[in-house]
């Protein structure tokens, strides 16, 4: 530590790593520097030094560096394990990218060097803050929005197929489960509070990948609320991020932008009783829409956005031992949901 600051080097500089090294620590320079970065690719090194960044000659080197107090693991899945392990086994401090290991065993491999060396792990579970999840949240907790929430659908959808090279690999810890799955049952662990009673999944091979390209799970919790996650890469047509359903009422976020919607019973009286409707070829009065009265559609509630800095938080847990906001339980309990879905 120089002048109170955690030096962090960040391991592996390509996507997630540019985007922490430049979007957030550099925002974080009161506290936090990034001392340098390795990566085993000569393109993404030169990138690095081009822009001015140090890079270590090897990984190596990090570790032997006792101005190092904490690595940063943005590296393919299949790799965060040793990373992390060597890393504490030299005295640094850890931040990994989710998923923070391949399964559960590894994952308790690295809790154990992590109270063995006393050193500090923290999974980058980014997503809890997201607003859209922050809305759902809301909704969810506060019983005036939709009444008791009993199913909650949270999908994500793009047309795009698995991005990049490694994703595409079983061997790397590629596909949609443990790419965007992680981030889906995070939020829902996360909100529900409440055990697991069963778990269905089926996961898509569309691409004629190795690994799944998206799933479908739908989980059920002993409290009686349902949930459906949905990961889909070849929907040329996306359904909403969220779908809510209450007993007074539906909530539908459509995007990360925040449109949408709740549509409440008003819990009027009213006289006049939903009356049959043509519907294709014939007729129902379940269907119908609900008469005049009966419901009113409102906006989203106001949400804040969550006074919340990961970085901030690491660094109070490495220099007074604050209560990290992404704890290790939690992250374990997503990894045997995963466990079991891949399973
Ligand atoms: P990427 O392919 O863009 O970058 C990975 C980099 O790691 C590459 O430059 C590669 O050369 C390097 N690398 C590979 N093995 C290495 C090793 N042993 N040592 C050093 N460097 C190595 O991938 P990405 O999209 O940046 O993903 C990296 C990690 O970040 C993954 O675990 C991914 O799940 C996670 N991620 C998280 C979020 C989030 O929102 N939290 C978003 C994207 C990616």
């Amino acid at each position: 530590q120089v002048n109170n600051k955690l030096n962090i080097a960040t391991i592996g500089y390509g996507g997630m790593g540019t985007y922490h090294v430049h979007g957030l620590i550099s925002a974080e320079a009161d506290y936090l520097q990034v001392v340098g970065i390795y990566d085993i690719d000569q393109e993404r090194k030169d990138v690095a030094e081009e822009t001015g960044t140090y890079v270590y000659p090897a990984f190596e080197a990090i570790l032997d560096d006792p101005e190092v107090d904490a690595i940063l693991i943005a590296t393919p899945n299949d790799s965060h394990k040793e990373l992390a392990i060597r890393a504490m086994k030299s005295g640094k401090h850890v931040i990994c990218e989710k998923p923070v290991a391949m399964n559960t065993e590894e994952f308790d491999e690295m809790i154990t060097v992590a109270e063995e060396t006393g050193r500090v792990l923290m999974v980058h579970q980014n997503r809890r803050w997201d607003p859209d999840f922050l809305q759902v949240k809301d909704i969810f907790t506060k019983r005036q929005a939709v009444g008791d929430v009993f199913q909650i659908e949270s999908r994500v959808h793009g047309a795009n197929g698995i991005p990049g090279d490694w994703r595409h690999l079983k061997a790397h810890g590629g596909g949609m489960v443990l790419d965007w799955g992680i981030h889906l049952f995070d939020q829902l662990l996360w909100l529900v509070d409440s055990p697991i009673k069963s778990v269905h999944s089926d996961l898509s091979y569309i691409l004629g990948d190795e690994v799944d390209d998206g799933f479908m799970a739908y989980i059920t919790f002993e409290n009686g609320i349902r949930a459906h996650v949905e990961v889909g890469t070849s929907n040329f047509i996306s359904l909403p991020r969220w779908y809510i359903k209450g007993n007074q009422g539906t909530a539908i976020i459509e995007d990360w932008e925040m449109n949408g919607r709740i549509v409440k019973a008003t819990g009027n009286d009213v006289e006049n009783k939903p009356s049959p409707i043509r519907a294709g070829v014939g007729l129902t009065k379940t269907m119908a829409p609900p008469v005049d009265g009966v419901t009113e559609t409102l906006p989203l509630p106001e949400s804040k956005p969550a006074d919340v800095s990961f970085y901030r938080n690491f660094y109070d847990v490495v220099t007074v031992g604050a209560e990290p906001i992404v704890k290790n339980e939690e992250v374990r309990q997503v990894m045997q949901l995963i466990d079991s879905i891949l399973k």
